[in-house]
C-alpha cells in the first residue's frame, strides 16, 4: 500500500488514544505528537505538520464539549479532515472537452517519471475512449525519443518526434499542429527534465508553453524527492501555468509525504499517482479516498474502479456483498482469491476497508504470504465452519484445524481474529450503504471504521 508505514502509524496513534480510559488534553496532545512524528518522518514539510496539529487542537476543544459528545469521533474526524485539507489545494482539475484538440504539456525534473507518466496518461485516456497521442519534445536527454517511441508503440499510442531537429520548441509546435489537423483530442507533449537552477531550460519551457498553448500543464514529481519538493514545485509554478500534479513512485517510498504536501505550492490538485513502472500502475487521485486508504478505512470506489478496469465482473458480486455487510470466512477466502486476480495483492489491499491494517499486522511477513497462509488454514475447515458466521470456534476445533494444515493453533486464532475485525468493518460499510451514504460520505465518516 502507498505510504503503508505512515498510515499504520497514524492509525496506531488514533487507536491508542481511543483506547485510553480518559480522553483529555494530555491524550490528545500525545496522539498529535505521534502523528506529527510520523508525518515528519514521511518528509511532510514542517509547516504543514505544525498547521495540522494546531488546527486539530483548535477544532477539538475538549473543555467546551458538552457531555455526551463522542470525543473519539470528533477527534478522528478532525484528523481525517486536516489530512485531506493538507493534500487538497482547493482548486479543481482542468476540465477537457472531448472532440476538441486538448493539449497537455508534461513538465518536471529529470528522472522523476515524466516520460513514463506521459505514456501511462495517454494509455489511461485511450482506454476511456479518448483519441490520444504523444509528442516527444525532449531533445536534451539522449535516447528520450527512443524511450517514448518504444513505450508508445507498446501501448499502441501514436507518437511524433525527431532524430534530427534540435529545437524542442519547434518539435512540440510541429507535433501538436500535425495531431490537431489529424483530429486527435488529447495531444500529450513530453518535455525535457529540468531543475530549478537551470535558467535556460526554464526559459525554453516557457517558450514551449507559448508555442503549443496547452489546456493543462502537468507537473510530475517523484515521491522520493522529500523536502526539496516544495521549492521545486514553486519554481515550476512560477514559470508556467501548472494546472495539475502527478506524483510518481508512490509504490516504493515511505517518504512520499514531501511530494504530497508540496501540492500546496503548486496550487493545483494531484490528479494521478504512479504506483509502479508498469503502464497500468497509474491511478486517478481522490483526496478523500486516498486518506481513507492511508488510514486503513479502505477505498471502496477505488476498488470498484479497479474491478471495472480489470473487467472482472464476478468481483462485482464481491463488492456487492461487502457493501451489504455480509461476510463469512468463505467470503474472506473468495475475496483473497479475487484480489489475487486483480493484480499485485499489495496494490488492491489498501482499497478494501480494514485490509491495509491486516497487511500492517503482518509484522514483517509479506502481506500476500500471510494471506496465502490464511487460505491454507481455511482449506482445512469444514463447510459449516466456512459458511456459518455464528460458528463457535472452540479450542478443540481450532486444534483440529491446525493439525489439518500443519500450522500452530495460535495461527488459527490469529486468522479468526482478523476475520472478526475485518467482518466488523465490512458490517459497518454495509450499514452505511444501507443508509444510502455515497462513497465520499463513507470515506469521510472516519469514526465508523475506527471504533
Ligand atoms: P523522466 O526523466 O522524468 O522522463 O523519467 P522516466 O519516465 O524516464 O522515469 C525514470 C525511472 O522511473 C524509470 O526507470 C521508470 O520506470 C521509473 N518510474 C516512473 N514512474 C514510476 C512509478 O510510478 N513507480 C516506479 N516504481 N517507477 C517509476
Amino acid at each position: 500500500m502507498v505510504l503503508e508505514s505512515l498510515g499504520g502509524r497514524i492509525t496506531g496513534a488514533l487507536r491508542k488514544m481511543t483506547n485510553s480510559t480518559v480522553i483529555d488534553e494530555e491524550a490528545l496532545k500525545e496522539m498529535l505528537k505521534e502523528i506529527a512524528h510520523a508525518l515528519l518522518e514521511a518528509d511532510v514539510n514542517i509547516k504543514s505538520v505544525v498547521e495540522l496539529r494546531k488546527n486539530v487542537t483548535n477544532r477539538v476543544n475538549l473543555e467546551e464539549l458538552a457531555a455526551g459528545v463522542n470525543k473519539r469521533k470528533l477527534i478522528q474526524k478532525a484528523v481525517f479532515d486536516e489530512l485531506c485539507s493538507m493534500l487538497d489545494p482547493g482548486t479543481k482539475p482542468v476540465q477537457m472537452k472531448r472532440g476538441k484538440p486538448n493539449v497537455v504539456m508534461f513538465v518536471g525534473l529529470q528522472g522523476n517519471g515524466k516520460t513514463t507518466s506521459c505514456v501511462k496518461y495517454a494509455y489511461y485516456h485511450q482506454r476511456k475512449g479518448w483519441k490520444a497521442c504523444l509528442v516527444c519534445a525532449d531533445t536534451f536527454r539522449a535516447g528520450a525519443f527512443d524511450q517514448l517511441k518504444q513505450s508508445a508503440t507498446k501501448a499502441k499510442v501514436p507518437f511524433y518526434g525527431s532524430y534530427t531537429e534540435t529545437d524542442p520548441v519547434k518539435i512540440a509546435a510541429d507535433g501538436v499542429d500535425r495531431f490537431r489537423n489529424e483530429g486527435y483530442d488529447l495531444i500529450i507533449v513530453d518535455t525535457s527534465g529540468r531543475h530549478k537552477q537551470e535558467d535556460s531550460l526554464f526559459a525554453e519551457m516557457e517558450q514551449m508553453a507559448q508555442a503549443v498553448d496547452p489546456n493543462d500543464i502537468i507537473f510530475v514529481m517523484d515521491s522520493a524527492i522529500g523536502q526539496a519538493a516544495h521549492d521545486q514545485a514553486q519554481a515550476f509554478k512560477s514559470k508556467v501555468k501548472v494546472g495539475s500534479v502527478i506524483i510518481t513512485k508512490l509504490d516504493g517510498h515511505a517518504k512520499g509525504g514531501g511530494a504530497l504536501s508540496a501540492v500546496s505550492a503548486t496550487e493545483s490538485p494531484i490528479t494521478f499517482i504512479g504506483t509502479g513502472e508498469h503502464i497500468d500502475e497509474f491511478e486517478p487521485f481522490n483526496t478523500q479516498n486516498f486518506v481513507g486508504r492511508l488510514l486503513g478505512m479502505g477505498d471502496v470506489s477505488g476498488l470498484v474502479n479497479t474491478i471495472k478496469e480489470a473487467g472482472l465482473h464476478e468481483n462485482v458480486e464481491m463488492v456487492k456483498r461487502i457493501t451489504e455487510g455480509i461476510f463469512t470466512l468463505r467470503d474472506m477466502y473468495d475475496q483473497f482469491d479475487s484480489l489475487a486476480k486483480l493484480g499485485p495483492l499489495n496494490k488492491v489491499m489498501g482499497m478494501l476497508p480494514g485490509m491495509s491494517e491486516m497487511m500492517q499486522n503482518a509484522k514483517g511477513v509479506d502481506g500476500s504470504v500471510r494471506i496465502k497462509r490464511f487460505q491454507h488454514i481455511m482449506d482445512s475447515m469444514t463447510v459449516d465452519e466456512m459458511e456459518n458466521p455464528k460458528m463457535n470456534f472452540t479450542q478443540s476445533r481450532k486444534e483440529r484445524i491446525a493439525r489439518g494444515c500443519g500450522r500452530h493453533p495460535q495461527e488459527v486464532e490469529e486468522l479468526l481474529m482478523e476475520y472478526k475485525r475485518f467482518s466488523k468493518v465490512v458490517g459497518k460499510v454495509g450499514k452505511m450503504s444501507k443508509k444510502n451514504m455515497n462513497i465520499d460520505q463513507l470515506s469521510r465518516n472516519t469514526s465508523q471504521t475506527f471504533q
